[in-house]
């Protein structure tokens, strides 16, 4: 079954064609990056815009480099939620308007569930249960994969995403938008003894996250530093950095990983490109005797074969969605928001 993946949720235009969820015929992403870094950050309505311009040819490469036509496509998936919202109903009522014409059923497709399912691409022996850590760029959630389309979360993050809170220190430091790939880079010249920086715990909640405090920190060291007259190593701040974040999540997830008994740990979403937590997850992994499962790098950040991969398993699932569909800008893993047809 050929399945055709539209992503819109924030600034890249993607598509792609997947076959069976599994097997990637094309995957197009084109990123809008270069220009929102002059902003630095996302602006939602230059995103949405973007969006308009490029979806068409970015869909016509996508059916071409996989050498099929619309006709011989089975279902149209897209991201609805989570995201921004301009940017979303962009990608949903392209995808609608592609479903009406070619007569085709429309499979909405969480955001977050098909960050997950980037692992389905590389790995086609993995299957659920497991353990996932979800880190991007708006999340930070230890999750439960009951099955391709049931989710439990166990731990969160309270306040900044990882990735947020890594595109901020980096910010801070003077890197351009998003600074998490040259935090990643930063980190690895650099000493994560020279400065101290705190693991914030959620009282009570032993498997969430506090990365705002760690943000903060970074910030507040830069400023003292400055006020003393001392230099700031940029490297040596990126490396605490990295070492912190690298604690604070393989402490949370090994340890839920112990207690849920599990003997497969997935990393997903675009933080799970660096470097030092894939090293230090190895690692863990190794000595805990579990299976470690990681997206290649080319399916750690937004892209829309995970989005097609997600609605082949959303479509075995029953998930069809009417010409009612509409986008959703906040909506967890576990939640599902449009009518079923
Ligand atoms: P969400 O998926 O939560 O809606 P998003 O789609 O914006 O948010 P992703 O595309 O999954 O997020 O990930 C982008 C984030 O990943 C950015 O914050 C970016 O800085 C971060 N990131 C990418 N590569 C690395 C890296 N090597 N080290 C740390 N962070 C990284
Ligand atoms: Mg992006
Ligand atoms: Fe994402």
């Amino acid at each position: 079954m050929k399945i055709l993946g539209i992503e819109s949720s924030c600034d890249e235009t993607a598509v792609s064609v997947v076959e069976d969820g599994r097997h990637v015929l094309s995957n197009m992403v084109v990123s809008q990056i270069e220009e929102h870094k002059l902003y630095g950050g996302v602006v939602p309505e230059i995103a949405s815009r973007r969006h308009c311009e490029s979806i068409v040819n970015v869909t016509n490469l996508a059916l071409s480099e996989a050498g099929v036509a619309l006709s011989e496509i089975d279902a149209v998936a897209v991201t609805y939620a989570p995201g921004l919202i301009g940017a979303l109903l962009v990608g949903v009522n392209f995808a609608k308007g592609l479903a009406l014409a070619a007569g085709k059923p429309l499979i909405p497709v969480h955001h977050i569930r098909g960050h997950i399912a980037a692992n389905y691409l590389a790995y086609p022996e993995l299957k659920p249960p497991f353990l996932c850590m979800v880190m991007s760029g708006g999340h930070s959630h230890i999750v439960w994969v009951k099955s391709y389309t049931e989710f439990e979360i166990i731990g969160r993050t309270r306040d900044d995403a990882v990735g947020e809170a890594y595109d901020k220190a980096a910010r801070a430091l003077g890197f351009s938008y998003p600074g998490g790939v040259q935090m990643d880079k930063a980190a690895k010249e650099g000493d994560p003894s020279h400065y101290h920086l705190p693991k914030p715990r959620v009282e009570g909640c032993p498997y969430d996250f506090s990365f705002s405090g760690l943000k903060t920190a970074v910030l507040n060291l830069i400023n003292n530093s400055r006020q003393k007259g001392e230099t700031v190593v940029i490297n040596d701040v990126a490396a605490a950095f990295q070492a912190t974040v690298c604690d604070l999540i393989a402490d949370r997830l090994m340890r839920a990983a112990k207690e849920r008994k599990a003997d497969k740990i997935v990393l997903a979403g675009g933080v799970s490109a660096n470097s030092g937590i894939r090293e230090r997850m190895q690692k863990e992994c190794q000595e805990a005797g579990m299976k470690l499962y990681m997206p290649p790098l080319c399916y750690c950040g937004d892209n829309a074969a995970m989005i097609a991969s997600q609605g082949y398993f959303e479509f075995l699932n029953a998930a069809k969605a009417g010409m009612n569909l509409n986008g959703t800008a906040s909506l967890p893993i576990t939640d599902e928001k449009f009518d079923r047809i």
